[in-house]
């Protein structure tokens, strides 16, 4: 299972409101992409999900149990980030499996989960490389599986893709996709691009300064935005 509930989810840092009170129903199983401008709370958003932040007021809810004081491992979450650090002086093995190492695992699940994460993510042929030697969009995937090898129930993408050229994020949305079919996951996905929010969601939610402007199908959003705020990001205005 994997569904969040936020409710009046809020923000401050300091006197700045960042997030005002953000109420959200997702399902488990959904695709949901945030859209919105540079500095509308997506990413401290994001970061109060997974146990990053705390928040300052309301509650985050998983699976009908409020997790506001639980620490971001026990919260079932993972998180991919835009720039994400591999270790390069380990092999992809080694850089998928060291979430499960943390967890003290056996050697031989470990082998197991990492082996079955690197075929999902069509990895299996380099797993003994380090990550030096792979492309862009190879070593995004070594970030992804060592998000997936935990098998958490809900993923929070937050611009995962940006730092890769057209042709390579236009793959990984594919892939993406096909994860998500295949893992039957929640999966939260932050973007700028239309085209990755309007391809990949389920249902879109547009932030705007802190609130959520509007929350629907992409098709809806774009044939009904509600305000010209929406029309202007995905909407056909008329
Ligand atoms: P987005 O991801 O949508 O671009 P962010 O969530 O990163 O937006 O930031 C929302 C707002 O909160 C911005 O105005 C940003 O400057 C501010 N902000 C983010 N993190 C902090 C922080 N740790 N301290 C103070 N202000 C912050
Ligand atoms: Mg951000």
């Amino acid at each position: 299972m994997g569904q969040l509930y936020l409710n009046k989810v809020r923000k401050h840092f300091g006197h700045f409101e960042v997030i005002k009170g953000v109420t959200l129903d997702i399902k488990d199983g959904e695709f949901v992409v945030f859209v919105g401008p540079s500095g509308c709370g997506k990413s401290t958003l994001l970061r109060m999900i997974a146990g990053l932040d705390d928040t300052t007021d309301g509650d985050i809810v998983i699976d009908g149990e409020k997790v506001n004081a639980l620490p971001p491992v026990k919260r079932g979450i993972a998180m991919v980030f835009q720039s994400y650090a591999l270790y390069p002086h380990m092999s992809v093995f080694e850089n998928i499996a060291f979430p499960l190492r943390v967890e003290k695992l056996d050697e031989a699940r470990i082998k197991e989960k990492v082996e079955g994460v690197a075929k999902i993510l069509q990895l299996d042929q380099r797993l003994q490389q380090r990550p030096g030697l792979l492309s862009g969009g190879q070593r995004q995937r070594v970030a992804i599986g060592r998000a997936i090898v935990r098998e958490p129930k809900i993923f929070l993408f937050d611009e995962p893709l940006s730092n890769l050229d057209a042709a390579l994020r236009a793959d990984m949305r594919i892939e993406l996709t096909k994860l998500h079919r295949d893992l039957k996951a929640t999966m939260i996905y932050v973007t700028h691009d239309q085209i990755e929010a309007m391809t990949m969601a389920d249902r879109i939610v547009v932030l705007s300064g802190g609130d959520i402007s509007q929350v629907g199908a992409p098709l809806e959003l774009y044939h009904k935005p509600e305000n010209v705020f929406v029309a202007g990001f995905i909407g056909n205005p008329k």
